[in-house]
């Protein structure tokens, strides 16, 4: 008798096991008979693996699982997965799109907008010499906030950054329209729309062409004393030059939430550095239920012969 179809749910760097059960609820509702194992109970080369739900899966285990019909991302990015250079060519890889993950990070980069347009930063560095002083305060429409990844989340949280008065700017691969955003595309415009920013936000997928983006030249792009605020992907930005822009004031301030290695180790320098705010990879999550919701509803598709409904396109790499 041959084994039940199965959902692996892998990572080499994670505990998955708190998800199990809201994929099994979801397994029982939308995909019955589809079996929820945790990696490594299924060993690499079974043939009962349908489905893989991964946060940074061992290279070459897709390879081995003959019957494997999608691999997808527990997250919003698909990177992860992408790295592995023997990924089977033609099974789907899928990520998250969640909108209630999209109106967290919304709120994650409001605040962090709120925080250097209140001059908070400044209230924080005043505070421990005991300093009484307000920050020059004026209205949102007075600063330049720019959103660099019109996605799922960036689209969000344009929205919601327009919605409470700041004047948005937002930078895409591809022309995009967003009512009330003046929006920017491609290399070409890369210069033009960082000039004018007073805040400028990344939440680009890591790509090729994203990977470290956020060099000496781009940070000698932006108006001197702007801050920035990471909720991409650590790698898209090569740290020493930031701190070296931070250095000279050419970067006002940072608000980091990725970073290439997570955690951030405890003796990092990026702890203590001044004027930089470390936040544990906590803009924005999805609930385990929807999580599960998504992943088994593509995979009962892909096993009734369609195509899963959140795919990235592999060759562009998001
Ligand atoms: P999407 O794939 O929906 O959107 C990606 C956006 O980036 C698109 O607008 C795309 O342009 C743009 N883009 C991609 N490559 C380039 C490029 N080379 N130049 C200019 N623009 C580019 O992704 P999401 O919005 O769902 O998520 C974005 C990223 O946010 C994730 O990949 C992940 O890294 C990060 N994230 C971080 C979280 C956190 O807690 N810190 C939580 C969730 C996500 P176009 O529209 O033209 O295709």
């Amino acid at each position: 008798m041959s084994a039940a179809p199965t959902l692996l749910l892998c990572s080499e760097t994670d505990d998955l096991g708190g998800l199990r059960p809201a994929f099994e609820r979801a397994a029982a509702e939308l995909c019955p008979g589809l079996r929820v194992a945790l990696w490594p109970e299924v060993a690499a080369g079974a043939a009962e693996v349908v489905a893989l739900a991964s946060w940074f899966a061992p290279r070459g285990l897709p390879a081995t699982l003959p019957g494997l019909r999608l691999i997808a991302s527990i997250g919003a990015g698909a990177e992860h997965v992408l790295r592995d250079p023997g990924l089977p060519a033609g099974v789907p890889v899928t990520r998250i799109v969640d909108e209630q993950q999209a109106r967290g990070m919304a709120e994650y980069v409001l605040w962090a907008a709120l925080y250097y347009h209140r001059g908070l930063d400044r209230v924080q560095q005043q505070q421990p010499r005991g300093v009484w002083r307000m920050p020059p305060q004026r209205p949102a429409a007075q600063t330049r906030v720019g959103v660099m990844g019109l996605g799922a989340m960036g689209a969000e949280v344009a929205r919601c950054l327009a919605g409470h008065g700041f004047e948005v700017h937002g930078w895409s691969r591809r022309p995009q329209t967003i009512e009330g955003v003046r929006t920017w595309a491609g290399d070409a415009q890369l210069e033009d729309f960082l000039r004018p920013l007073d805040i400028v936000v990344s939440l680009l997928p890591l790509t090729e062409h994203t990977r470290g983006l956020c060099d000496a030249r781009w940070f000698d792009r932006l108006k001197p004393g702007a801050a920035f605020i990471n909720c991409g992907r650590g790698e898209q930005v090569v740290l020493p030059d930031l701190l070296e822009a931070l250095e000279r004031g050419q970067l006002g301030g940072a608000v980091l939430d990725v970073f290439e290695h997570e955690p951030l180790p405890p003796a990092h320098p990026l702890w203590h550095t001044p004027r930089l705010l470390v936040t544990p990879h906590m803009a924005s999550s999805v609930s385990p239920e929807a999580m599960a919701r998504q992943i088994v509803g593509d995979t009962a598709r892909v096993l009734a012969g369609q195509a899963p409904v959140h795919a990235i396109d592999r060759g562009r790499g998001y």
